[in-house]
């Protein structure tokens, strides 16, 4: 079992979620954007040194501004996952757009661990699935940990992410979106910005997926 804590990030208001698996305590924190004193009181509160994994949706500042920071708190124990394909935006403040949009460029990230469809990241007893979602970068994945989907800037409440940045696709999208409807049963959609909503709520009316986004295109 999982215990899920939101924290807004940024001036985007990136969703960071920090996963504590309870059995353990040990914690998983995704996108973290940056180190807001409420996320740096959250994580103090779980104790940084059970931080295991920092996971990344994907390469942009927004979702991994505060990974270095995160990083040094945990002794730089903690691994950093990101899709494989996203692993050149943590060097490239261009690719990952903190050359234009931040005050401090982000060149220098690393990451232990990059990320394929259908890898499993163990958090004590709990367990990630990931699943590559290609189409808002060309590395973007969703993580599943039991009935919840953390969709980063895939999947949106009746939304989805933009596909006009680097790496960016419409097809792909498309086609990610439709990947994630195939899942069955019903999830906990946790997105990298706005509400949460449902996996069976967005198959529903979100008007880019499935047959709503064949009527448009
Ligand atoms: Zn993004």
């Amino acid at each position: 079992m999982i215990d899920i804590k939101s924290v807004t990030v940024t001036e985007l208001a990136t969703n960071c979620y920090v996963v504590t698996d309870k059995a353990t305590g040990d914690c998983a924190v995704i996108d973290p954007g940056e180190l807001s004193p409420e996320l740096d009181k959250t994580l103090s509160v779980i104790g940084y040194d059970k931080i295991r994994y920092i996971l990344l949706t994907h390469g942009h500042y927004d979702h991994i501004g505060g990974t270095d920071a995160v990083l040094s708190k945990t002794g730089g124990k903690a691994e950093v996952a990101i899709g494989e394909s996203d692993v050149p935006m943590l060097g490239d403040s261009f690719s990952n757009l903190s050359k234009f949009f931040s005050s401090s460029p982000l060149d220098s990230l690393k990451c232990n661990i990059a990320l394929h469809d259908g890898d499993k990241i163990t958090l004590g007893e709990s367990v990630f699935n990931v699943i590559e979602t290609p189409g808002h970068t060309k590395g973007s994945v969703c993580f599943i940990c039991e009935d919840s989907i953390f969709s980063g800037d895939t999947l949106f409440y009746r939304s989805h992410g933009r596909t006009d940045f680097p790496t960016g696709s419409n097809m792909e999208m498309a086609s990610s979106l439709k990947k994630l409807a195939a899942l069955k049963g019903n999830y906990t959609v946790y997105p990298g910005h706005n509400i949460t909503t449902t996996l069976e709520a967005e198959r529903k009316y979100n008007p880019y997926i499935g047959s709503n986004y064949d009527n448009i295109y």
